[in-house]
């Protein structure tokens, strides 16, 4: 039977999807790709005894290896591409008098609200779609040319710290050739419960690494999995390219943290980019409302639904609200990202190759056709 739960970020009515995915992966003619969110592999750690923010990365693509996935790929990957992408369009707003804050769209908790609540501001948000969106088309097209394997028999599975990526991947906008660009999604508690059906015991596997090409992913797309990540990784990508200087300091502290809305000023050449990010839909309707108000100076905004970001996301082991343990989860992600050796998302060389060998240039048109969607005005709520 079908197990429902209630999302307490969306309001959502959820299906539990773990019987389809098994399925999936009991189909003889299906190849099976699973990716897995930057916020997961600091939490699903807990529902096997460890403490918070225990980076378990490698663990968990041994155990989705164990579970019999065919390849096991990571979101941060396309988390990348999806800087490379949105970095490009908010340069490309800046310099063409394009309408301005942008805001970041990779939240559907947050997409969803601005449909319904601010549908006369629906040119704001980035046209960007979520990572594992992006993850699932490039999958379905460029990966499955490469590897000569049929986009109909390939079932992408998202492992999500969200309940309202579910919702997300059923869009009838999120599709390419009449294919849905993911298939289902489990949560980090799904994935949890799975793994124990399996037996498998995470915590005492031996760490694996991620399959090429979509496994490579650098310290910017990890930090997607915390509030503040997303425009910090878009920074050290846009003050490259605006200035055409290295970066040396790569961290932006005053981004970081779990203040309500944080802000920054950010000089990059001679101008003064206004930056600031809130967590949680009452913070946000602040800083929108000065938008529709025309009081706003900020160049662009984050906005994530969940308090703490995605490590607080209504599809983690539960935290109860306890601050502690999304602190925890915090520095496990900024751990995982000083970690790495590449930092900036357009220094990662898969996502350099696939620009080189499909999509052409970022916000290209073949990009456009891939990678953006749109928002659909929605009644109000
Ligand atoms: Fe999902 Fe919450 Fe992350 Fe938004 S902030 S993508 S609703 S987990």
């Amino acid at each position: 039977g079908q197990c429902v739960s209630v999302c307490p970020t969306a309001a959502l009515t959820v299906v539990n999807d773990i019987p389809n995915v098994w399925e999936a992966l009991n189909a003889k003619d299906k190849f099976v790709i699973v990716q897995t969110a930057p916020a997961v592999r600091v939490a699903l750690g807990e529902k096997f005894g460890a403490e918070p923010g225990t980076v378990v990365t490698g663990k968990m693509v041994a155990a989705l290896r164990m579970l019999g996935f065919d390849k096991v790929f990571d979101t941060d990957f396309a988390a990348d591409l999806t800087i490379m992408e949105e970095a490009t369009e908010f340069i490309h707003r800046l310099q063409h008098g394009g309408r301005l804050p942008i805001l970041t769209s990779c939240c559907p908790g947050w997409v969803k609200f601005f449909e319904h609540q601010f549908n006369d501001l629906l040119d704001i948000p980035s046209t960007c779609k979520s990572p594992h969106e992006m993850f699932g088309v490039i999958a379905k097209t460029y990966y499955a040319e490469k590897m000569g394997i049929d986009p109909k028999n390939i079932f992408v599975v998202s492992i999500m710290p969200c309940l309202a990526k579910k919702y997300e991947a059923a869009r009838p906008e999120l599709k390419h050739d009449d294919m849905q660009d993911v298939d289902a999604v489990l949560t980090t508690r799904e994935l949890g419960d799975m793994l124990r059906e399996a037996n498998i015991d995470l915590m005492n596997l031996r760490d694996e690494e991620f399959d090429e090409p979509l496994g490579e992913s650098t310290g910017a797309s990890v930090i997607f999995g915390t509030t503040g990540g997303v425009i910090e990784a878009a920074l050290r990508t846009a003050y490259e390219w605006l200035t055409n200087e290295t970066l040396e300091k790569v961290e932006f502290h005053e981004l970081r943290g779990f203040d309500g809305i944080k802000e920054a000023v950010i000089k990059i050449n001679d101008q003064d980019i206004n930056i600031a990010v809130a967590h949680g839909l009452g913070n946000a309707r602040k800083l929108l409302e000065d938008i529709r108000a025309g009081k706003s100076h900020y160049h662009a905004i984050e906005i994530m639904a969940c308090p703490g970001g995605c490590i607080g996301g209504g599809g983690q082991p539960y935290h109860f609200g306890n601050f502690d343990v999304l602190k925890k989860r915090m520095e496990g992600i900024y751990k995982e990202d000083q970690s790495k050796k590449f930092r900036k998302s357009h220094e990662n060389p898969a996502i350099k190759k696939l620009y080189e060998e499909y999509l052409g240039e970022p916000y290209g048109e073949k990009a456009h056709e891939l990678l953006h969607t749109y928002y659909v005005k929605r009644k109000k709520m």
